[in-house]
Protein backbone atom coordinates (compact mmCIF):
# COMPACT_ATOMS: atom_id res chain seq x y z
CA UNK A 1 0.00 0.00 0.00
CA UNK A 2 1.76 3.74 -0.85
CA UNK A 3 2.00 5.61 1.80
CA UNK A 4 2.26 8.37 0.25
CA UNK A 5 -0.83 9.78 -0.15
CA UNK A 6 -2.26 13.43 -0.77
CA UNK A 7 -2.29 14.19 2.95
CA UNK A 8 1.03 12.92 3.06
CA UNK A 9 1.68 15.79 0.80
CA UNK A 10 -0.77 17.93 2.72
CA UNK A 11 1.55 17.46 6.15
CA UNK A 12 4.64 18.02 4.33
CA UNK A 13 3.57 21.43 2.62
CA UNK A 14 3.92 20.46 -0.82
CA UNK A 15 -0.11 20.77 -1.46
CA UNK A 16 -2.67 23.02 -0.54
CA UNK A 17 -5.04 22.97 2.00
CA UNK A 18 -7.59 25.13 4.31
CA UNK A 19 -5.93 24.04 7.84
CA UNK A 20 -8.21 25.30 10.72
CA UNK A 21 -6.25 23.11 13.62
CA UNK A 22 -2.79 22.08 13.77
CA UNK A 23 -0.47 20.45 16.55
CA UNK A 24 2.39 17.79 17.44
CA UNK A 25 0.46 14.51 16.63
CA UNK A 26 -2.16 16.04 14.20
CA UNK A 27 -3.85 18.53 11.29
CA UNK A 28 -7.28 19.19 10.68
CA UNK A 29 -8.35 20.64 7.41
CA UNK A 30 -11.85 21.31 5.53
CA UNK A 31 -12.60 18.82 3.08
CA UNK A 32 -12.31 19.44 -0.49
CA UNK A 33 -15.78 18.11 -1.58
CA UNK A 34 -18.15 18.62 1.59
CA UNK A 35 -20.50 16.19 2.48
CA UNK A 36 -22.32 18.92 4.64
CA UNK A 37 -22.28 22.54 5.48
CA UNK A 38 -19.14 21.69 8.16
CA UNK A 39 -16.91 18.89 6.70
CA UNK A 40 -13.25 18.63 7.80
CA UNK A 41 -10.71 15.55 8.21
CA UNK A 42 -8.41 15.05 11.19
CA UNK A 43 -5.67 12.93 10.27
CA UNK A 44 -2.25 11.94 12.42
CA UNK A 45 0.69 13.09 11.34
CA UNK A 46 1.82 9.77 11.51
CA UNK A 47 1.43 7.84 8.10
CA UNK A 48 -1.22 5.47 9.48
CA UNK A 49 -2.97 3.72 6.24
CA UNK A 50 -6.03 2.69 7.72
CA UNK A 51 -7.45 2.25 11.25
CA UNK A 52 -6.97 -1.55 11.16
CA UNK A 53 -3.31 -0.75 10.23
CA UNK A 54 -3.13 1.04 13.84
CA UNK A 55 -1.67 -1.25 16.85
CA UNK A 56 -1.48 -0.84 20.98
CA UNK A 57 1.25 1.76 20.34
CA UNK A 58 -1.14 4.01 18.75
CA UNK A 59 -3.26 4.12 20.97
CA UNK A 60 -2.90 7.59 22.12
CA UNK A 61 -2.72 8.53 19.09
CA UNK A 62 -6.05 7.71 18.37
CA UNK A 63 -7.58 9.20 21.28
CA UNK A 64 -5.24 12.31 20.53
CA UNK A 65 -7.59 12.49 17.39
CA UNK A 66 -10.58 12.48 18.59
CA UNK A 67 -10.38 15.07 20.73
CA UNK A 68 -8.34 17.15 18.37
CA UNK A 69 -12.33 16.33 16.37
CA UNK A 70 -14.16 17.46 19.74
CA UNK A 71 -11.83 20.89 19.71
CA UNK A 72 -12.59 21.60 15.68
CA UNK A 73 -16.29 21.09 15.83
CA UNK A 74 -16.31 23.14 19.00
CA UNK A 75 -14.55 25.48 17.15
CA UNK A 76 -16.84 25.54 13.99
CA UNK A 77 -19.63 26.20 16.31
CA UNK A 78 -20.96 22.37 15.90
CA UNK A 79 -21.82 22.23 19.91
CA UNK A 80 -22.69 18.79 20.49
CA UNK A 81 -24.72 18.35 16.78
CA UNK A 82 -22.16 16.18 14.67
CA UNK A 83 -20.59 13.18 13.54
CA UNK A 84 -17.06 11.63 13.38
CA UNK A 85 -16.93 8.73 10.24
CA UNK A 86 -13.85 6.63 9.80
CA UNK A 87 -13.95 4.47 6.22
CA UNK A 88 -11.94 1.88 6.80
CA UNK A 89 -10.80 0.26 3.35
CA UNK A 90 -11.70 0.27 -0.28
CA UNK A 91 -14.96 -1.46 0.40
CA UNK A 92 -16.01 0.68 3.17
CA UNK A 93 -15.52 3.66 1.11
CA UNK A 94 -11.53 4.92 1.88
CA UNK A 95 -10.03 6.45 -1.14
CA UNK A 96 -7.67 7.84 0.63
CA UNK A 97 -4.82 5.53 2.12
CA UNK A 98 -3.96 7.67 5.41
CA UNK A 99 -6.33 7.55 8.40
CA UNK A 100 -8.66 9.91 9.17
CA UNK A 101 -11.65 11.20 11.01
CA UNK A 102 -14.46 12.97 8.93
CA UNK A 103 -16.07 16.14 11.40
CA UNK A 104 -19.35 16.63 10.00
CA UNK A 105 -21.97 18.82 11.05
CA UNK A 106 -24.39 21.75 10.16
CA UNK A 107 -27.31 19.98 9.18
CA UNK A 108 -29.41 17.20 10.05
CA UNK A 109 -27.99 13.61 9.63
CA UNK A 110 -29.56 10.49 8.99
CA UNK A 111 -28.92 6.93 10.05
CA UNK A 112 -27.94 4.81 9.06
CA UNK A 113 -25.58 5.99 6.52
CA UNK A 114 -25.33 4.48 3.21
P1 LIG B 1 -12.46 8.64 2.43
O1 LIG B 1 -13.38 8.36 1.26
O2 LIG B 1 -13.02 8.26 3.77
O3 LIG B 1 -11.08 8.05 2.19
O4 LIG B 1 -12.30 10.20 2.50
C1 LIG B 1 -11.39 10.92 1.75
C2 LIG B 1 -11.85 12.34 1.74
O5 LIG B 1 -10.78 13.14 1.31
C3 LIG B 1 -13.02 12.61 0.77
O6 LIG B 1 -14.11 13.15 1.51
C4 LIG B 1 -12.44 13.60 -0.23
O7 LIG B 1 -13.39 14.56 -0.62
C5 LIG B 1 -11.29 14.21 0.55
N1 LIG B 1 -10.17 14.72 -0.20
C6 LIG B 1 -9.51 14.13 -1.23
N2 LIG B 1 -8.48 14.89 -1.62
C7 LIG B 1 -8.49 15.98 -0.82
C8 LIG B 1 -7.65 17.15 -0.74
O8 LIG B 1 -6.68 17.34 -1.48
N3 LIG B 1 -7.98 18.06 0.22
C9 LIG B 1 -9.05 17.89 1.06
N4 LIG B 1 -9.83 16.81 1.01
C10 LIG B 1 -9.56 15.89 0.07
Amino acid sequence: MNEDTIFGKIIRGEAPADIVYQDEHCLAFRDLYPAAPTHILVIPKKPIPRLCDADEQDAALLGHLMLAANKVAEQEGLGDRFRLVVNNGAEAGQTVFHLHLHVIGGRSLSWPPG
